[in-house]
C-alpha cells in the first residue's frame, strides 16, 4: 500500500518546515510520496522544499509558472499521484497530520472509499467570516442536488477509484467540495477542532472567498438562471394587472395626466431586475466561454 500526500503551497516558506517535521512523525513507517505543488510562490517555498527533498527522496516538487489557485494545485497533485491512497493536506498544519493513521485505518474497511474531515467549531476565525461561510453552505445545499457538509475541509483521503473519478471531471472551473460530493462514493466524516495556522497568513481575502462562493454555486447549480424566468413571469403578471387597472381607470374616470413618480419607480425597478438577470446570465456565459477555450488549468514550469 502506497500513500500519496498532496500539498498545495502558496508562499509557505515559513510553514513548510514545521509541516514536514510534524508530517514525518506519522508516516515514517509507511510507503509514501509527498507531492509539494508550488502554486507560483513569490517567496522561497521552492528552495525550502528542495532542501527537504535533499533529505527525503520521497518528495516530489511541481512548480507552477504563476499562481493558478489552490484548485489547480490540487488537480496537478492528484494527476501526479500514484498511490493506492491519496490525501490532500494543507501546508499550514490546519489539517493535523495526526489524523492520517486513523484515516488509513478507516479505509481498511471495504465499505469506505474516502475519509473527509470537518471542523466542529470555527474557533479562531473572524466571526464575520464564519457567518458568511455558514450562510454559503445553507444556500448552496438548497440549490444543488448533492450535499456539502458545513465546515468540511479539503483535507481528505481517498482510494484510487475515487481519485480516478475526480480526474475524469475535466471542467476548468473546479470547486473541489462540490466535485467530491458529486462523484459520490462512500465517505466517512471525521471531525476535529479548528486549529490556527502554524505560520504565515491565510491566502484568502474576503473578496476571494466571495468569488469562490459564486464559483461554487455556478459550477453546480443552474437554479439562478431559472430565477430569471420566475422573476420575469411575476413582473409580467403585475404589469398585466396594472395595464387592466389603468385601462379601466381611463374608461370610467377619464385620464388626467399624472403618475410621473410611479413611472420612474417602475422603470428603475424593471431596469434593476433586467440588469441583475443579465448579470446572472453573464456569469454562466463567462464560464461557458472559459470552458470552451480548453485552456490548461495550470502550467508546470519545473519538476524536481
Ligand atoms: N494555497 C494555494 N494556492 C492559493 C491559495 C492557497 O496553493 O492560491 C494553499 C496554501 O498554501 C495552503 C492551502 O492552500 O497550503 C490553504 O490555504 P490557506 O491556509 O490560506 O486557506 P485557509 O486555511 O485559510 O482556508
Ligand atoms: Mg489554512
Amino acid at each position: 500500500m502506497k500513500l500519496s500526500i498532496v500539498t498545495p503551497c502558496l508562499n509557505e516558506e515559513e510553514a513548510l518546515p514545521f509541516f514536514y517535521k510534524e508530517l514525518s512523525r506519522y508516516i515514517s513507517d509507511i510507503d509514501y510520496e509527498l507531492i509539494i505543488v508550488d502554486d507560483g510562490s513569490k517567496d522561497d517555498t521552492v528552495k525550502v522544499a528542495l532542501k527537504l527533498k535533499e533529505e527525503d527522496p520521497n518528495i516530489k516538487i511541481l512548480s507552477f509558472s504563476r499562481n493558478f489557485g489552490k484548485e489547480a494545485a490540487i488537480l496537478a497533485g492528484l494527476r501526479e499521484s500514484s498511490g493506492d491512497l491519496v490525501v490532500l493536506i494543507d501546508a499550514d498544519l490546519q489539517d493535523p497530520p495526526r489524523l492520517l493513521k486513523e484515516m488509513i485505518k478507516i479505509l481498511e474497511d471495504e465499505k469506505y472509499d474516502s475519509v473527509a474531515t470537518y471542523r466542529v467549531s470555527r474557533k479562531g476565525e473572524p466571526p464575520i467570516r464564519s457567518f458568511f461561510a455558514r450562510l454559503f453552505y445553507r444556500l448552496i445545499n438548497k440549490m444543488i442536488d448533492v450535499q456539502i457538509v458545513d465546515g468540511a475541509r479539503d483535507y481528505r483521503m481517498m482510494k484510487r477509484p475515487m481519485v480516478d473519478a475526480i480526474l475524469k471531471m475535466s471542467e476548468y472551473h473546479r470547486f473541489s467540495k462540490g466535485i467530491f460530493a458529486w462523484v459520490g462514493f462512500e465517505t466517512y466524516y471525521l471531525e476535529f477542532e479548528n486549529v490556527k495556522r502554524v505560520a504565515g497568513e491565510t491566502k484568502w481575502s474576503f473578496w476571494g472567498l466571495f468569488k469562490y462562493a459564486i464559483d461554487g454555486i455556478v459550477a453546480f447549480s443552474t437554479l439562478p438562471l431559472r430565477f430569471a424566468t420566475i422573476a420575469g413571469a411575476i413582473v409580467s403578471l403585475f404589469g398585466f394587472i396594472y395595464m387592466v387597472f389603468i385601462a379601466l381607470k381611463a374608461i370610467f374616470f377619464g385620464d388626467p395626466v399624472q403618475g410621473y413618480p410611479s413611472l420612474i419607480v417602475i422603470i428603475s425597478l424593471l431596469g434593476g431586475i433586467q440588469l441583475l438577470i443579465l448579470g446572472i446570465i453573464g456569469e454562466y456565459l463567462a464560464r461557458t466561454y472559459m470552458e470552451v477555450k480548453h485552456r490548461p488549468n495550470y502550467i508546470i514550469k519545473k519538476r524536481y
